[in-house]
């Protein structure tokens, strides 16, 4: 890593998702994993960005839906590990029952993933640059989680924005946001769509 580097952050997406890249200086972290058998497209969209996949320290998936998580061993075995949340480990092996035989999808092994508590994870990210933390954010599914940097910016997946989400997931969703914004959340980079800003 580069001591003091600053962050910068490009989208590395396709299909309508986005695949952040945070980086501090050549220490890197993906920030969701690409679909199912599209390690053809990861690698021509991180080279068409600059982001060499050898440089890349980590990826972390905001949750375990094949478009932000699918690629998730295809990714191990190219050399990049996959970093989870404890809370995020039930989710894991239930993902494949989103996928068809034709997504070729590569089911994610649990004994090699590097799995911390959202408590450790501020050492982890220090560790490789980037001062902030993982945080569980339920709402959209249990196991959803946000990056959240010391600088306000925030990639949480698909958080619900409060206004469309159901009846059912209103209150979890609103205290995910609450607890972003209770933490210094400022901006979003969300899974799909434009970054923008997070109203108070
Ligand atoms: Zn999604």
């Amino acid at each position: 890593m580069t001591p003091g580097a600053a962050v910068t952050i490009v989208n590395v997406g396709y299909r309508g998702t986005n695949y952040w890249v945070v980086s501090a200086g050549a220490s890197r972290l993906l920030v969701d994993l690409g679909y199912p058998g599209t390690m053809g497209t990861m690698r021509a969209g991180l080279k068409r960005m600059g982001v060499p996949l050898d440089e890349i320290r980590y990826g972390l998936a905001t949750h375990y839906h094949i478009d932000h998580a699918g690629l998730a061993q295809e990714l191990k075995q190219a050399g990049v590990p996959l970093l989870a949340l404890d809370t995020q480990v039930p989710a894991i092996p239930l993902m494949k029952r989103w996928t068809k035989p034709q997504d070729q999808y590569v089911d994610v092994t649990l004994d090699d993933n590097v799995t911390i508590t959202a408590a450790e994870s501020r050492a982890l990210l220090a560790a490789i640059g980037l001062p902030g933390e993982i945080l569980p954010t339920p709402g959209h599914s249990d196991d959803s989680v946000s990056l959240l940097l010391d600088d306000g910016s925030a990639f949480t997946g698909d958080l619900t924005p409060v206004s469309v989400a159901t009846e059912a997931q209103a209150a979890t969703v609103a205290a995910s946001w609450q607890f972003l914004r209770d933490r210094g959340a400022t901006r979003v980079y969300p899974g799909h769509g434009p970054i923008r800003a997070l109203g108070r």
